[in-house]
């Protein structure tokens, strides 16, 4: 079994409708996919569509935006309703800033290269959740920057003079918010620090507490240091443990099923979860 449980579509970041990267994911030998959009599940229906034509089970996902004293968090969950109010306030809310903030992230650019609001706008699927990404986007379209990557290192990291920062929810209340809406609450990425500062063991024990249920371990932003540390804290806290590509298309380097989970993790996670597995 080979099982891959984050993903994104032009639903948000990634560059690929759900149906063909729900078909890319059969046609690499996936058994089963997640789709974890940012702050929305507006891919689930066409995805799970293809999932059904192409043979492969789908987990429905979302990968919710949360910060922390300033640090981003990104909060994986599976299997939840996509109509329980309090989790969809929260996501409709950071969608909302994420677009504010693109705006003016959009005039501070245009300060120094040539592109507009309307420039970002056009690489944005219809109502995807707006991010960085499309601003890289449309930067690489002006000839500034040869790819994302050169976008994000020069001029969108969190440091840069060009960086806004978005309204997100505390993780602690996010948890509690997928488990309410009947979601399986697992912390995305949790030691990936190239992009800026991540939490303390402190503040995931802090989590756990309000429900976590698993972590993010095998993930190409975690080096072999961060994944035993990450696996020890797991297996001390009665945590599931997942790996994933995190694949945006052509957006980034990550390839479709280069990090995969046990069936086991897979298993618990559907054991917990308000929704079924689709399966093919
Ligand atoms: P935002 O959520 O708008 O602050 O943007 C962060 C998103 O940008 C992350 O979810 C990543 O998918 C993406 N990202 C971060 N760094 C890079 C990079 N170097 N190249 C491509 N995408 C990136
Ligand atoms: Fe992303
Ligand atoms: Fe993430
Ligand atoms: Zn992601």
């Amino acid at each position: 079994m080979r099982i891959d449980l984050h993903t994104h579509s032009v639903a948000s970041d990634g560059t690929q409708a759900p149906a063909d990267l729900v078909a890319e994911a059969a046609a690499v030998g996936l058994d089963v996919v997640a789709l974890t959009d940012h702050d929305s599940t507006r891919g689930w229906d066409e995805a799970a569509t293809a999932a059904a034509r192409h043979g492969i089970a789908l987990v429905r996902g979302a990968e919710i935006s949360c910060a922390r004293w300033g640090v981003s968090v990104h909060l994986l969950s599976y299997l939840h309703d996509p109509q329980a109010p309090g989790l969809l306030a929260e996501t409709e809310r950071a969608r909302s800033s994420r677009e504010s903030r693109a705006r003016r992230m959009a005039d501070r650019l245009a300060r120094d290269y040539a592109i507009s609001w309307d420039d970002v706008i056009a690489q944005a699927g219809e109502g995807a959740t707006i991010g960085r990404p499309h601003l890289a986007d449309a930067l690489v379209a002006s000839g500034a920057f040869p790819d994302r990557d050169a976008a994000f290192a020069q001029a969108l990291h969190r440091s840069s003079r060009y960086h806004v920062a978005h309204y997100a929810p505390d993780p602690a209340d996010a948890v509690r918010l997928v488990r309410e809406a009947g979601g399986v609450p697992v912390l995305a990425h949790p030691f990936a620090d190239r992009r800026g500062s991540t939490l303390d063991e402190d503040t995931i024990e802090e989590l756990v507490e309000a429900g976590l249920a698993g972590l993010e371990v095998d993930h190409r932003d975690h080096d072999d240091r961060a994944r035993a540390r990450l696996r020890a804290f797991a297996a001390a806290h009665d945590l599931l443990v997942t790996g994933s590509s995190d694949y945006h298309g052509t957006g980034k380097r990550n390839r479709l099923g280069e990090n995969t989970t046990q069936p086991d993790a897979l298993a618990r996670i559907e054991a917990a979860g308000a929704l079924p597995v689709l399966l093919p």
